[in-house]
């Protein structure tokens, strides 16, 4: 392995994808301290909560905010700075983006405008939650959220019955139970690893066939962020 230790400065012009911590503020990586303090500028998915994040670890920048549903707005305006010269470090509200996160959009945009993308990579659930799950990492499929309609959930994870490795689910505390009970019809034999609250103090791996699961889970907190994964068959 050919490690890097001498530490150029920031290229101008260059959209810096920058991953922050997914609950353990001790997860931020060096680089990542280094491109957020000498960037231009910080287009982040809630300026509110990257302000605290960039405040915890003494960072003044200014903030643009690059959410959802002004992606195609601000992609313009961040492909302009870029053309100007401009540093700027896209960061969402956790992990890394891009990743069920706004960020591709302006990522497609720069590439096509000829301009320097670089990751700064660092925290992702994906990551955390199939490394230590203890299913097989070799071959897997991220879905990300399914949908949020009812038969619209059942055909995708139907539609995933002949994958031949490990599917990995993000899923809220709403509907946890849902979508164990959805994978309890569909996938009854198979492991499943719900991985909560990754990197924080309540870390918890449970591990089982859906309807042990569902068990399980009735009887604890299903308050806190979670990751489903699905063995392959
Ligand atoms: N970009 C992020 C990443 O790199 O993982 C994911 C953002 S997505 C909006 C948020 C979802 O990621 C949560 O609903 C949960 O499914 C998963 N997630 C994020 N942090 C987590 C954590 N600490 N433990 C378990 N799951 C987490």
């Amino acid at each position: 392995m050919n490690l890097q230790t001498n530490l150029p400065p920031l290229t101008a012009g260059t959209l810096y994808l920058v991953a922050t911590p997914i609950g353990n503020l001790e997860d931020i990586t060096l680089r990542a301290l280094r491109v957020l303090r000498e960037c231009d500028v910080v287009a982040a998915e809630d300026t509110r909560r990257t302000g605290q994040l960039l405040k915890h670890f003494g960072i003044s920048k200014p903030l643009l905010s690059y959410f959802q549903f002004n992606e195609a707005r601000r992609s313009e305006e961040i492909i302009e700075r870029l053309r100007r010269g401009e540093k700027v470090a896209l960061v969402t509200d956790a992990g890394s983006p891009g990743i069920s996160d706004p960020g591709e959009r302006v990522v497609k945009a720069a590439i096509a405008a000829g301009l320097r993308v670089e990751s700064v990579p660092g925290p992702c659930a994906l990551v955390a939650a199939l490394t230590a799950s203890g299913l097989p990492t070799d071959e897997f499929h991220f879905i990300g959220f399914l949908p949020h309609k009812s038969g619209q959930r059942r055909n995708q994870l139907e539609s995933l019955k002949a994958f031949a490795g490990t599917l990995v689910l993000y899923e809220s505390p709403y509907r946890i139970e849902k979508l164990l009970a959805e994978l309890n019809e569909v996938f009854p034999e198979r492991n499943v690893v719900i991985a909560r609250e990754l990197t924080k103090k309540f870390e918890e791996f449970l591990r089982g066939k859906p309807a042990e699961l569902i068990a399980v889970t009735a009887k604890r907190s299903r308050k806190g962020e979670f990751v489903v994964l699905v063995s392959p068959q």
